[in-house]
């Protein structure tokens, strides 16, 4: 971190500063321009405050150099994370699919999407059980007994199952799901993000409507301050002033996450499109742009979704989404 100071500064506020500083175990090192005094922050800066150095009267500027996410960082974690989800490995080098409904709607519909997601590629199911809505009048889930069904599902295909939870109340009943999905509009709950950080779950955090990059991994970091390393990104979509899509793919995320982050990242291009004839080029380029994994909503009956149904595939449409990733994951292996 830098900090530039104003001119004709009181050189007692100064040191008072430095000693501050020096009491949080930062050095500094200080240089004198022609023009402008210079404080360059040594140690660990993750806990200072850059509004708190910015708002005092003998400062002019502050610049972070380094992130303020440290577990999250390759930096200090040059090799990719890889997390085991009941023997399905996923990041460093090793991808998956996650697939099923928006949302859990009877055991006959989870069960059934579940077998025909298995046998399309699917090593993980999907399904919303707790559902953010806009609308309080729109299919709130099945809440606890749709965890149950999705258990049920579980049960007789052997999937672990991906499901959001909404609230940190509801924490003990998602006691035995396989992973837990914080969804977009949560990715800043911190107390859930805390809670989180205590368990030993792996997480599925969906990067927030309109969240940058740096936010993101700053609410992985939540997670794993607390010592559970097992995060994985989820680029969804953000959203921009296009309204054509539900949202705009930033496939660039994947890309960049990946450079800046060890932790495994996964693309939803289904919430990102809103559409599902955009599904299978968003997974695409996604899976080009580096992506360790794919959740799509998959239903068996998309007209008479309870949720999410203009963008969800077909069973036989996710197959082929599958058999084609894994074609693309198949050239890109040779340029690595
Ligand atoms: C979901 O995965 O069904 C969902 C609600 O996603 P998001 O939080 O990304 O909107
Ligand atoms: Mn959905």
């Amino acid at each position: 971190m830098v900090v530039v100071l104003k001119k004709n500064t009181d050189e007692s506020q100064v040191q008072n500063l430095v000693n501050w500083l020096a009491s949080l175990g930062i050095d500094v090192h200080r240089s004198e321009g022609e023009y402008e005094t210079i404080l360059g922050l040594i140690g660990d800066t993750s806990h200072v405050d850059t509004d708190l150095i910015s708002g005092l009267g003998i400062v002019d500027a502050v610049k972070r150099i380094s992130e303020p996410y440290k577990n999250a960082n390759r930096k200090f974690h040059p090799d990719d994370t890889v997390i085991d989800i009941a023997g399905h490995k996923i990041g460093g080098g090793n991808f998956q699919y996650i697939a099923g409904p928006c949302s859990v709607e009877s055991e006959e519909q989870i069960c059934s999407i579940a077998k025909d997601v298995k046998s399309g590629g699917a090593a993980l199911l999907r399904g919303g059980a707790f559902k953010p809505r806009t609308s309080p009048y729109a299919f709130q889930g099945m809440r606890a007994e749709g965890l149950e069904l999705l258990r049920e599902a579980r049960k007789e295909t052997g999937m672990p199952i991906v499901t959001e939870i909404m609230d940190l109340s509801h924490l003990d009943l998602f006691e035995d799901v396989d992973v837990i999905q914080v969804g977009a509009r949560n990715m800043q709950n911190f107390e859930l993000l805390k809670a989180l950080g205590h368990t030993d779950k792996p997480v599925l955090l969906k990067r927030g409507l309109a969240n940058t990059m740096e936010e993101l991994l700053m609410s992985a970091e939540y997670i794993m301050a607390g010592g559970n390393s097992k995060v994985m990104l989820c680029e969804r979509g953000i959203r921009t002033f296009e309204n054509y899509t539900r949202n705009t793919m930033d496939v660039s995320a994947i890309a960049l996450l990946k450079e800046k982050s060890h932790l495994p990242v996964i693309a939803d291009p289904s919430h990102a499109a809103g559409l599902s004839r955009l599904v299978r080029p968003l997974a695409l380029a996604a899976v080009a742009a580096g992506a360790d994994g794919l959740m799509i909503e998959v239903h068996n009956d998309p007209a008479h979704a309870l949720c999410d149904g203009p963008q969800a595939l077909r069973p036989e449409e996710f197959k082929e989404v599958v058999r084609e990733a894994e074609a693309v994951r198949n050239i890109i292996k040779d340029f690595r």
